[in-house]
């Protein structure tokens, strides 16, 4: 490697050469898919996101998944490329990278059984977990007609204009079911020996290879982790990666876990850069360059990986979707002015899963770029905005960077409102880097600043917009007892003005109480600071060589006994996030939490918290109740406003317009979209 010499990042920006071709750097967009490749009629939208991403400086990119069969689709009339006349639309991304200096690869991926429709084929008839449709085993002839697919879908992408494909063997899709025991119990050419398991792998990689030529990146997406039973072993694995390369590889990209792995792999309490290692474990065995994966979102993390030796490229996939410039600020210096990606899944992962388009809580534009524009004002305007949380923070900053004079009050005497809460939760540290990044946003775009003021009628008055983004303020409980001194309030605990007993009771079990318990069962430093205590506590295994990387987990000890509490029947946390939900459930689960749902509040006295649960009264015998009940909109100074006669248009943002399942996602957007239109 040849560093860089203008940057602080050598290592992340030293080109790589290929023989045939070169990366103008180490950065690699990882797949992502938006919910814009399954219709040619969204390709314009999706050309334009990646065109943006191109022009931030990055390498390469891996377009979302597309199958190269019907059988391989992930849900029906997904995104595949099997027809000819499939190939025309897809020169509209090839050609809007091209044009900024990038380049990207189509990824091929077969779901197998993890294809939510009938048609769906795998090695063995075994249903996935995560899925109600039951596979039917693939003949031979079925296999053959697989791997041909993907050799001529790839035909097809590189006369669409793609420098290369890759193609997916992890995360426990087709191929990955076929080199794991867990999923392939064939007894034919196909299964049986570690050999025979990843002949589809290698037949795969070796017809690709045939169709495509020699000039044509061909990245193999290797699961160095199954982190599921019955998974591969480290020598299968190393064996698969030789194999590939021999079949004519250009590069292994990292796969870590399958989708019914019940480990967390990306969620934010994962620690940065929690899976290099075993990637560098790789690096040994194989010639070709090796890509490390997930949670790699700062550059100095990116240059730590590469200059380590621990691979040769780094996979960033969601922290392009929180800033498409973090390529050319990283080289230029320029970290502090990331957006960075908080691994939340709030508004990337779970929109997906929920068949909605992909985009960003950081950063609303993302997948929006067509629609959402922040354009210079040709009506310049006095604005002040109350209350610097999220929602305040984006309405200020876009609407001073179109140029409008904007003032921005709250009453703390730091920015942030509630997410100066929620990074103090173990497993939510990156909250600090939203703060930092809309730290310098404000400076930037000139916002006055004016922290410590609690603004009234008095001080809005010369203003030609009023936006109040004041957020919320926490739901009481009225039962007996409720003023009781062991009764307190979620904002009391986590700013430590609030002792807590050893044994604690949460009243209200969304997201605020369930971060309240983990809060409170943690002590000292977060796991999620700490790779080694992390993977110990979720069983993960990067140096031995048990099969899927599974040991069993050594949760550290609760610091305290906690009941976490709703009135609904039913489990509690069943509305969180659709792809961290279980992440918490399962935390607190460890931590011995007593998470009970259908409970009716009698009261409170010296003896604990009287309830009732299923019929039946008892006491939980806590020194400690916090209320985590939910919030009202914080509206003091619209009245104010209202009651002065004041007739200054006035907006309502965030968590002061709808309290009601509000979270920093919907908070950033209606900011900044408030903003575009000021
Ligand atoms: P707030 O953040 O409440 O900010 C309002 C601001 O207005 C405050 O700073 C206040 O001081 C100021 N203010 C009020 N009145 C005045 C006045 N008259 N003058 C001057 N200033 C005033 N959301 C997520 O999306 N994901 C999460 O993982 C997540 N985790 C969370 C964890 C915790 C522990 C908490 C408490 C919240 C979490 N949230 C999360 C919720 C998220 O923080 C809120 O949805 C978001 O902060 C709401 O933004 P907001 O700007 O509407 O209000
Ligand atoms: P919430 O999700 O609305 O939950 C409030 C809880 O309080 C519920 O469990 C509710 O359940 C209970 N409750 C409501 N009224 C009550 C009353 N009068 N007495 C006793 N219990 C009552 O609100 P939140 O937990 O405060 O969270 C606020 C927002 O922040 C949420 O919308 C969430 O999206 C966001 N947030 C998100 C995350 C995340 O990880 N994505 C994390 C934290 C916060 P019952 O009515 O069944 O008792
Ligand atoms: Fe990252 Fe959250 Fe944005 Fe997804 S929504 S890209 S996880 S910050």
């Amino acid at each position: 490697m040849t560093p860089a010499i203008d940057t602080p990042y050598p290592h992340l920006f030293a080109p790589l050469d290929l023989g045939f071709t070169t990366l103008r750097n180490r950065v690699l967009m990882g797949s992502m898919h938006t919910g814009l490749e399954d219709r040619a009629r969204d390709f314009p939208r999706l050309a334009a996101y990646f065109a943006e991403r191109a022009g931030g400086g990055v390498g390469l990119i891996v377009t979302g998944g597309f199958a190269p069969n019907l059988a391989g689709w992930l849900t029906p009339f997904g995104g595949k490329l099997s027809w000819p006349w499939e190939t025309g639309p897809h020169r509209q991304l090839t050609r809007a990278v091209h044009e900024h200096g990038a380049k990207i690869c189509l990824q091929l991926l077969h779901a197998g059984r993890y294809g939510y429709h009938p048609l769906q084929g795998a090695p063995s008839k075994l249903k996935a977990p995560i899925n109600p449709f039951t596979p039917r085993a693939l003949s031979a002839r079925g296999v053959e007609r697989q791997i041909d697919a993907f050799a001529s879908a790839a035909a097809r992408a590189r006369e669409a204009g793609y420098d290369g494909v890759e193609v997916m063997g992890s995360e426990g899709y087709l191929i990955n079911q076929f080199t794991a025991p867990r999923t392939n119990r064939r007894g034919d050419a196909w299964g049986g020996s570690a050999e025979k398991r990843m002949r589809f792998a290698v037949e795969t990689v070796r017809r690709v290879r045939e169709a495509c030529g020699p000039d044509f990146i061909l990245i193999y997406r290797l699961s160095l982790l199954d982190l599921v039973e019955d998974g591969n072993a480290w020598d299968e694995i190393v064996a698969q990666a030789r194999a590939v390369e021999a079949a004519g590889a250009t590069i292994i990209n990292s796969g870590i876990g399958w989708h019914e792995a019940r480990v967390p792999t990306i969620a934010t309490s994962v620690p940065r850069a929690a899976f290099a290692g075993i990637t560098a474990r790789l690096k040994p065995e194989v010639a070709l360059p090796l890509v490390a994966v997930n949670r790699i979102n700062m550059p100095e993390v990116a240059e730590g990986i590469l200059a380590a030796g621990q691979a040769d490229l780094v996979s960033l996939a969601r922290p392009l979707l929180a800033d498409p410039e973090w390529p050319a600020k990283a080289r230029a210096g320029r970290a502090h002015a990331i957006n960075t990606c908080i691994a939340c899944n709030q508004a990337c992962l779970d929109h997906v899963f929920e068949n909605r388009t992909a985009s960003c809580l950081v950063n609303p534009r993302a997948v929006a770029e067509t629609e959402l524009n922040y354009l210079p004002t040709t009506a310049k305007k006095r604005i002040a905005v109350v209350g610097a949380g999220p929602a305040g923070l984006a309405c200020a900053t876009v609407a001073a960077q179109r140029g409008h004079a904007v003032v921005l009050f709250d009453a703390a005497t730091e920015i942030g409102g509630q997410f100066n809460l929620a990074k103090r939760i173990p497993g939510k540290e990156e909250f600090h880097e939203t703060l930092r990044y809309f730290g310098h946003r404000l400076a930037e775009t000139g916002v006055e600043l004016r922290l410590g003021t609690r603004a009234g009628p008095e001080q809005l008055a010369c203003f030609d917009g009023i936006v109040l983004a004041t957020g919320i303020v926490p739901r009481t409980v009225d039962f007996p007892g409720a003023s009781h001194p062991m009764v307190v309030g979620y904002l009391d605990v986590l700013s430590g003005r609030a002792r807590v007993a050893d044994r604690v009771a949460v009243i209200g079990a969304g997201g605020i109480g369930f971060d309240v318990a983990e809060f409170l069962v943690h002590e000292g430093v977060s796991p999620s600071l700490d790779p080694v205590r992390w993977r110990a506590e979720w069983g993960v295994d990067i140096e031995g060589c048990g099969r899927g990387g599974l040991t069993p987990p050594r949760p550290e000890p609760p610091a305290r006994e906690v009941w976490l509490l709703q009135r609904s029947p039913g489990r509690p946390g069943a509305r969180l996030g659709k792809t961290t939900g279980w992440i918490h459930r399962a935390t607190l689960k460890a931590k011995g939490v007593k998470m009970l749902g259908g409970v009716e509040y009698l009261g409170v006295d010296d003896a604990g918290l009287r309830i009732r649960l299923e019929g039946i009264e008892q006491v939980l015998p806590v020194g400690s109740v916090v209320v985590c009940a939910g919030q009202e909109p914080r509206r003091d100074l619209h009245a104010q406003l209202q009651a002065a006669g004041s007739t200054t248009p006035v907006h309502l943002i965030g968590g002061a317009d709808v309290a009601a399942e509000l979270d920093a996602k919907r908070a950033i957007d209606q900011g900044s979209r408030l903003a575009a239109a000021l």
